[in-house]
Order: structure tokens, then C-alpha cells, then sequence
């Protein structure tokens, strides 16, 4: 590549234009998928940087950082915080109510944890329930066996409004390569929606979290309705 755009308002331009050639390709509405920023080790300034050029939906992984985040931002009253990372039970609480989507339902223990708080304070979380699809040791989410059961108990948690999938397929080295997972996912998301539609409670349309910086257009070209990217347009960071 030449000359790679430098700042943040670039990059988010150069991104945002990969996403709608994604789309055209696709034959999609580029207004049917969500560009999530993913700004986990970023300083506040660059999520400021991004906002500033029209960016509204950002994600994090870690509640700490999140929060110290999130505070120097408060001014930007219609930014819309996505929570991507795993959460642990005793963080649920600073989380539930206070972010826009949680993308990362990822064990019965937590989803538990998360249908408790949100109805002991009488709000509504929306969810994606995260599917492991390789099965990896080192990812967190339900494997596919084990989707309907958890389908179930998030439609039955009236503090819980499922809203779709979320998955994290394993690192490849080719995007192409990465494409099988996401139209796994889509698979197992029509699946579902089959099986589940006379259930209250189960999403009317199914969003498909999936794609980042090096993969988005191929999980574009397999449904996703939220990308999330995060170096494509921050530029690196010192941890995963
Ligand atoms: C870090 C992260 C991303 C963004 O990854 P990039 O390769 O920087 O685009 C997306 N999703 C999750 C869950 C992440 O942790």
C-alpha cells in the first residue's frame, strides 16, 4: 500500500469506503451495517478525533479503561459505547444500563449474572450472544451445540433483549480464509431463527457482529450487520 492515510479522519475515511464497496459488492445497504471503532488502547483524544469526523459507535474490551474513558467523554452525549470484551461477573454491574450493546453474552454464569442486575434496576440490556465456532481454548463464547440453549435463557431474562450473534473466528492469514466462519455464523444464525421464531422474545432481525481491521469486507460479504475495527483506524496499540 502507498501512502496510508495518517490521521484518524483519514483513516476513518478510508475505512468507511471500504465499507461501502463491501457493500456494493455484497449488493447491501451500507446503512444495514453498524462501523463499530474499536478504540482499546487509544487515549480518549482519539476517540475525540474519531467523533469529531462523525464516528458515533465505539467499542472496549476492559471496564477499567473503559470507564476512565467514558468520563473524560461525557460531554459527547449521543456517543454510543459497545462493550466487545469478555466480562467478568463482578464488573456486570458497571456495565448493565450504562453501555448502548454488549456484545460479548459468553457464559451462562455471566448471563445470569447480567438478566440479575438488569432487573434489579429495572433497565433493558441488549445483547449479542458470542459463539466460540473453533471451539478455541483461549476464546470465550458458547459453542454451536450449545446455542439454542442459550438462546432460550436470554429470551426468558426479562432484563435481556437479545439482538443477535457475535463471533470471533480464529486468526488466518489470508481474510478469504476467514470467510467460512463468518458464513458459519450466518449459518447458524438462520438456524436459529427457524428453530426459535414462535419464542417471545427472539429478534425480529438477527445482527451478525463480525469482521475487523483485516477481514471486514468478507464478513460484509456474509451478512454482518456490525463491523468492529479497530487498528484500521486507530492505527496500532500496544496489546490485543
Ligand atoms: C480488538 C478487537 C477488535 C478490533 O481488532 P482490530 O484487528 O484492531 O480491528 C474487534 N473485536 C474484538 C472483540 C476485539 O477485542
Amino acid at each position: 500500500m502507498t501512502d496510508a492515510p495518517q490521521t484518524i479522519a483519514q483513516r476513518l475515511q478510508e475505512v468507511r469506503g471500504r465499507l461501502s464497496d463491501a457493500c456494493h459488492v455484497a449488493g447491501r445497504d451500507p446503512a444495514g451495517v453498524t462501523l463499530v471503532a474499536v478504540s482499546k488502547g487509544q487515549p480518549a483524544q482519539a476517540i475525540r478525533d474519531a467523533y469529531a469526523a462523525g464516528q458515533r459507535d465505539f467499542g472496549e474490551n476492559y471496564v477499567q479503561e473503559w470507564q476512565v474513558k467514558a468520563q473524560a467523554l461525557a460531554d459527547l452525549t449521543d456517543l454510543r459505547w459497545h462493550f466487545v470484551g469478555h466480562l467478568q461477573r463482578n464488573k456486570v454491574k458497571l456495565v448493565v444500563g450504562n453501555v448502548f450493546l454488549l456484545h460479548s453474552a459468553d457464559d451462562m454464569a455471566g448471563i445470569g449474572e447480567l438478566a440479575r442486575v438488569a432487573w434489579s434496576r429495572g433497565v433493558r440490556q441488549d445483547v449479542l450472544l458470542q459463539v466460540n465456532l473453533a471451539q478455541e481454548a483461549s476464546k470465550r463464547g458458547c459453542t454451536e451445540a450449545e446455542a439454542d440453549e442459550f438462546v432460550q435463557v436470554l429470551c426468558r431474562s426479562p432484563g435481556l433483549r437479545l439482538l443477535g450473534l457475535m463471533t470471533l473466528p480464529p486468526v488466518e492469514d489470508d481474510p478469504q480464509q476467514a470467510r467460512p466462519w463468518f458464513a458459519q455464523l450466518r449459518g447458524l444464525r438462520d438456524r436459529l431463527a427457524a428453530q426459535w421464531q414462535d419464542q417471545p422474545g427472539v429478534p425480529v432481525e438477527w445482527s451478525l457482529s463480525m469482521g475487523m481491521s483485516g477481514d471486514f469486507s468478507a464478513a460484509i460479504a456474509e451478512g454482518a450487520t456490525h463491523v468492529r475495527i479497530g487498528t484500521a483506524i486507530f492505527g496500532s496499540r500496544t496489546y490485543t
